[in-house]
């Protein structure tokens, strides 16, 4: 038997599954599963585990389970309305007793026999001290033969058109492709051994289809540690690229440092003189510096990669910043033009809709050194960049650029050093390893003087209210933001939801107001324009996307409205809701919730008694649990599709480990080259492994 790479599978089409015809391939395309490696990676949610039978007595209020009982009555039926029978019947074990009901399964009254045993399963629900089980399944018979066929079911993540069970028979037969081959075990041998891994076939078919609790744990261990150590070892293995690459710039002293940060229009805080501090250290040593600093929205992390700047270019070099969006540009480009020009320091802003001839000056600037810094998006990463002599790069809101950006733009100097900035708070143990190749700082204070935005949840009844609170904070001159519905993976549909929203109330209630409205689906040109006539004040109220969540400045605007609230992780709200408080005035946030549920409420609570993103993202876990809060995805790292990397946290710290071993005993992982492309494979285009 030849082995093969599981990720050789990534090359075959599910078409060859049985039972995969066109139709029922064209709607696993859109779960993004197209091969077998997709198919097989597609682990399940969560589990149905028929498998333990529990006593009638001990069964609980929401739990999947089974267990065996005699009817002890006849089946009833009842007809509430038309269309709709419900069948009910008591079972009773020894400890107790319980009511199964089903809808519209008239079949059960043949089925069910009074006086036999039978083994069910399902969802118990307990109320009023009553048990019942809705629309179990049951088996008959209380035989060995019969306990042995209760298994562990896969829950897969299905769609309408794509059923569970459809799933879980098409898993069985990928799975079951497996059978004749040899899979190319990609953890190295000693590592599996150590940390006693099952192996990847063997996981990869109790993982889907598990012989017991046991195995089921088994497997999910070691593919949560392989997948994290493919992580680590792609990230460290690329620190350790970066710090190796040779050595980095020495920036000295500059006489006028002191200057400088004295005449700033206002006194660094602490937590930023801190931060300075160390990121001059980074500077002013050999090494290439790697930081990432994090501070809530508004904590004033623009300065200091301001002075980072400045310090760059009195040492003699250049310096880029880079940010996701030309409004963004836009705007650091005139809050730091202003400080640099006493000194004399040529600042440029690149952005891609400045006419041709404009761009080809900055280019022939940036290449002759005659420009010192440049502010750009995206733009700055193209070919036709070139610098004389970069010595600083900085990317702000580096949450929404991959790693491999960062690089692209770091490359264009001979080992510059890095800086990036993010607002998005994740506790400090799982940011230094989700950022591993980084060193951290952090800006844990506010600048003085901010008066913590206001911020109530409402539900429809205030809905009169809000209006007239809107029209009054127009009418004193201020601006507004209402934010509309997070539509989850579809921009579209969230881009229709806010020009609804715009023609409606521009229509109806403002309509002698000026309405804007900016959303993902417009082009970049008329975002800016959008974006520009809020800023000028020719706009008192934009309906938005989340497009807006990003660094948006506009100080005069302190009133945000959110609808659906309910629909936003906490974190996001929090950015979003760090567009308003920006100025002196005192600030509004109105979250529309539409929910009723405990949770919703709670959530909503937070935010309106917290204005701290790092204690808000802490109490949304808690009560929510981690969900896709520290998706990696938005950190621009391959998605997880099996380790969290909140409960797995253990796990992970080992796999850290093992991949910091491997890297020592062979760097550049040359004598491990099929890890290495899988690695890149894992990777895709987000990190090089060169
Ligand atoms: P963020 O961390 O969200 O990027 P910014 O750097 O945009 O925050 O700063 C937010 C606002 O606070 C800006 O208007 C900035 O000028 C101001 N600011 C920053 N640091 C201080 C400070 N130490 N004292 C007063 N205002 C400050
Ligand atoms: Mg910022």
């Amino acid at each position: 038997m030849k082995p093969i790479a599981f990720d050789e599978l990534k090359n075959k089409s599910i078409k060859f599954i049985k039972g995969v015809g066109e139709s029922r391939r064209s709607l696993f395309e859109k779960l993004d599963i197209n091969s077998v490696f997709d198919l097989l990676t597609y682990y399940p949610r969560e589990y149905e585990d028929r498998s333990k039978i529990k006593n009638i007595a001990d069964l609980e209020n929401g739990e999947n389970c089974s267990f065996e009982g005699t009817i002890v009555s006849n089946v009833n039926e009842a007809r509430p309305r038309r269309g709709m029978v419900i069948s009910r019947v008591t079972v009773q074990d020894s400890t107790g007793r319980i009511t199964a009901l089903w809808f519209n399964q008239q079949y059960v009254r043949k089925a069910l026999l009074l006086g036999e045993n039978y083994i069910f399963f399902g969802r118990i629900e307990r109320k009023l001290n009553k048990l019942q089980i809705v629309n179990p399944v049951f088996e008959a018979g209380s035989s060995e033969v019969m306990k042995k066929s209760l298994k562990i079911l896969p829950v897969y993540s299905a769609t309408r058109n794509l059923g569970q069970n459809v799933i879980r028979t098409i898993m069985q037969e990928a799975v079951r492709t497996l059978d004749n081959v040899q899979l190319e075990d990609m953890l190295p041998e000693d590592i599996r051994s150590r940390h006693k891994l099952a192996g990847l076939k063997e996981s990869i078919r109790q993982i889907h289809f598990p012989g017991s609790a046991e195995k089921m744990q088994e497997a999910r261990y070691r593919l949560v540690f392989e997948e994290l150590f493919m992580l680590q070892l792609g990230l460290l293995n690329y620190k350790s690229l970066a710090v190796h690459k040779g050595r980095g710039i020495q920036f000295g002293k500059p006489r006028e440092m002191e200057a400088f940060i004295t005449f700033l229009p206002f006194k660094l805080t602490t937590a930023q003189q801190r931060v300075l501090e160390e990121v001059e250290q980074d500077m002013e040593s050999e090494n290439v510096m790697n930081r990432l600093v994090q501070g809530d929205v508004g904590s004033g992390k623009t300065i200091i990669a301001v002075i980072a700047l400045f310090k760059a270019v009195k040492c003699g070099y250049q310096g880029a910043l880079m940010v996701p969006t030309e409004i963004l540009a836009e705007q650091h480009f005139k809050s730091i033009k202003p400080l640099f020009q006493e000194y004399g320091i040529a600042l440029e802003l690149l952005s891609s809709s400045l006419p041709k001839k404009q761009k080809q000056g900055i280019f022939d600037g940036l290449r002759e050194g005659r420009i010192k810094v440049v502010v750009g998006t995206h733009a700055l990463l193209e070919n036709t960049v070139e610098f004389q002599k970069l010595g600083l790069v900085v990317t702000d809101e580096q949450h929404r650029f991959g790693v491999r950006q960062r690089t692209i733009l770091a490359e264009k100097g001979q080992n510059p050093d890095v800086l990036v900035m993010t607002a998005t708070p994740i506790p400090r143990t799982l940011a230094l390893i989700l950022y591993g190749d980084l060193d951290i700082s952090v800006i844990d204070q506010l600048p003085p003087g901010r008066k913590p935005i206001k911020t109530y949840s409402v539900n429809e009844a205030m809905r009169e209210r809000i209006n007239n609170f809107i029209r009054e904070k127009v009418m004193e001159g201020r601006q507004v933001y209402i934010v509309c519905p997070l539509v989850e993976e579809s921009e579209e549909i969230e881009a229709k939801s806010a020009v609804v929203t715009a023609e409606d109330i521009s229509n109806n209630v403002f309509r002698d107001l000026k309405v804007g409205i900016i959303h993902g689906k417009m082009k970049s040109a008329e975002k800016d324009a959008v974006m520009k006539s809020f800023a000028a004040g020719e706009i008192s109220i934009l309906v938005s996307t989340t497009i807006i969540e990003v660094g948006v400045n506009v100080p005069n605007a302190t009133l945000m409205v959110v609808e659906n609230a309910e629909r936003f992780g906490l974190a996001q709200l929090h950015q979003l809701r760090g567009r308003v408080g920006r100025g002196g005035e005192q600030s509004y946030c109105v979250l529309f919730n539409q929910s009723k549920s405990q949770v919703s409420r709670e959530r909503m609570k937070i935010m309106s008694q917290s204005n701290d993103g790092f204690v808000i993202s802490e109490k949304d876990l808690e009560i929510r649990g981690p969900g896709d809060f520290f998706g990696t995805k938005q950190h621009g790292l391959p998605e997880l599709k099996i380790a969290n990397l909140y409960r797995d946290i253990e796990v992970l710290k080992l796999a850290q480990n093992s991949a910091r071993e491997l890297l020592e005993t062979d760097p550049g992982l040359r004598g491990n080259l099929r890890l290495k492309q899988y690695l890149s494979g894992y990777f895709g285009e987000k990190v090089t492994l060169s």
